[in-house]
């Protein structure tokens, strides 16, 4: 029973870093999980990465769900809900003219 499972870093909640500072979370050095094992979390080693990366994959879309990520990451002006504003203006579209 000696296996690890990974988890989300409960201190960054899975981004890796925080939005005050842009510094990358002390808890999971930025991965945003960290391994679970014995009731501790330690940080997953960068050389473990490829070895997991399936299962990282797979919770950060899980995580990603959960926040309402639909699965496209669409630019601002190709979004309907941006239309009409000034973030709807795809800023390219003159960019050919000059
Ligand atoms: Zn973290």
């Amino acid at each position: 029973m000696n296996r690890k499972t990974i988890a989300r870093c409960a201190s960054c909640d899975g981004f890796g870093w925080f939005e005050d500072d842009a510094d990358n979370c002390d808890w999971c050095a930025g991965a945003g999980y960290v391994y679970h094992a014995a009731g501790r979390d330690s940080i997953i080693p960068e050389a473990d990465y490829p070895a997991v990366a399936d299962e990282l994959e797979a919770l950060e879309l899980e995580r990603l769900r959960e926040l309402g990520y639909q699965g496209v990451a669409k630019q601002p002006w190709r979004q309907r809900i941006r239309q009409d504003t000034q973030l709807g203006r795809n800023p390219y579209e003159n960019a050919a003219e000059d």
